[in-house]
């Protein structure tokens, strides 16, 4: 029997944008399942699973225990993600793969398996982490840009295929956030804090909270049942100018 509370599940929770969204989301009352490849605490009332996103058996085993545990999924944030920050000319294809991996193919194979969970159902929402680099081109991020670009395409195709059966799916599109993510690309020298708060007209980084309350506008029928298939920039206005590579 299917419990009476709402289940999310969200990956890549263990740290950053992920762990904000399982804290907005449990303060709206779900249930919430953690998926990391780290090993994290199961937030009260919810189950954490270890496991990779881009691994078929990981995500089928994820799904069983959902199953098992609770017998319903509503919403799926699809958050996991990793980034390489190099010249499109020195990107080795095992890393362009892998990029493509994880940020593409993983989520791909979540909505598949819990898509059908909600297309039996007859409801559900799925909120997958973008970024601005999937609405813009943004240089030495060839793989990383390609996959959210990608994202957004399967985002918008998931939309339009599903929508008729009550499961709505969007995307959000982080612009800057300060996590560890965000260090290890500035580690890298491509940009500097100062680069970014040029550049926003909000004049700051986002932060994890800025994200996990859309995320969470998003994921609840009552307050976003008829937005399906958008790409939300939460950029302080960064695509509105465009002028990050002047
Ligand atoms: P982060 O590196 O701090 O956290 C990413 C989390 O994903 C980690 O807990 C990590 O263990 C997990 N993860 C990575 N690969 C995984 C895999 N194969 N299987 C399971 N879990 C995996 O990153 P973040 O900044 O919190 O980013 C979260 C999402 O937001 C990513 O999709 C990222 O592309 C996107 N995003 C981030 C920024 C930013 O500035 N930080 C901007 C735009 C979009």
């Amino acid at each position: 029997m299917a419990t009476a509370q709402r289940v999310a599940v969200v990956t890549g929770a263990a740290q950053g944008i992920g762990r904000r969204v399982v804290e907005a989301l449990r303060a709206e009352g779900y249930a919430v399942v953690v998926f990391d490849r780290q090993e994290v605490d199961a937030p009260d009332g919810g189950l954490a699973v270890a496991g990779d996103v881009s691994a078929q058996a990981d995500v089928a085993a994820l799904a069983e225990q959902v199953r098992d545990r609770f017998g319903r999924v509503d919403v799926l944030v699809n958050n996991a993600g990793i980034s390489f920050i190099v010249p499109a000319e020195d990107t080795e294809p095992e890393q362009w793969r892998r990029v493509l991996d994880v940020n593409l193919t993983g989520p791909f194979l979540l909505c598949r398996e819990f898509g059908r969970a909600m297309l039996a159902a007859g409801s559900g929402s799925i909120v997958n982490i973008a970024s601005v680099a999937g609405l813009s081109g943004v240089a030495d991020r060839a793989a990383y840009n390609a996959s959210k670009h990608g994202l957004i395409g399967l985002t918008r195709t998931l939309a339009v295929e599903w929508g008729g059966r009550g499961v709505r799916v969007n995307a959000v599109c982080p612009g800057w956030v300060k996590t560890e993510m965000d260090a290890a690309d500035q580690a890298g020298g491509s940009y500097t804090d100062a680069d970014i708060i040029d550049h926003v007209p909000s004049a700051r980084f986002a932060t994890p909270d800025d994200i996990a309350q859309a995320v969470a506008f998003l994921a609840d029928p009552t307050r976003s049942g008829f937005i399906n298939g958008v790409a939300l920039p939460v950029d302080g206005g960064w695509t509105a100018d465009g002028s990050w590579q002047s």
